[in-house]
């Protein structure tokens, strides 16, 4: 894990005055530490039943279609408003400044599917937590969520209160 946070790059004020953002490009331009990163989150599904996996536009897609691969499992994207051709059904959620909405197609999972939510970091967890209720709309249930990154300060795992989350780095401070 080590490995995986010094692959980590801050960028201060971005996209914004204020944000630390956490550039995961240079683990990803490591094919030896991307490979770790899959294989760590599948080790980290092992005995529980997950039926497809669900990954959060546009950096969850990275490591959700590289596990669902793994995994042997579907990949469903969600995306934000307008991006899906089919019909869909959609979550809208508070961010700090306005709100966002996110869509899955309707079809997207089977009732009573098990479903692995992936994306690349948990902040203030509203993202996550609104994937939930998609999946949830549809009758489906969500087996686990992992990410790669949690950014402990922001307490991004209370809004996912009744979840199994796992993170594969944290940080604690910026
Ligand atoms: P949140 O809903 O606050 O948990 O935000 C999570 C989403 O926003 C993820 O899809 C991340 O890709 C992105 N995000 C939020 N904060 C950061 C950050 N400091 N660095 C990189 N990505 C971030």
């Amino acid at each position: 894990m080590k490995e995986f946070r010094a692959a980590i790059r801050d960028i201060p004020d971005f996209p914004k005055k204020g944000i630390v953002f956490k550039d995961i490009t240079p683990l990803l331009q490591s094919g030896r530490l991307f490979q770790k990163v899959i294989d760590e989150m599948a080790e980290r599904c092992r005995g529980k039943k997950i039926d497809c996996v669900a990954a959060i536009e546009s950096r969850g897609f990275i490591f959700g279609a590289a596990l669902a691969y793994k995994l042997g499992v579907g990949f469903i994207p969600v995306r934000k408003k307008g991006k899906l051709p089919y019909e869909t059904v959609s979550v809208t959620y508070s961010l700090e400044y306005g709100e966002d909405t996110l869509e899955v197609h309707k079809d997207a999972f089977s009732p009573g599917a098990e479903v692995l939510v992936i994306d690349d970091l948990l902040a203030t967890g509203g993202t996550l937590k609104a994937v939930c209720q998609l999946i949830e709309k549809l009758k489906a249930k969500v087996a686990h969520i992992i990410c790669l990154v949690e950014l402990s300060f922001l307490n991004g795992r209370s809004p996912l209160g009744r979840y199994s989350c796992e993170c594969l780095v944290a940080f604690d401070g910026e």
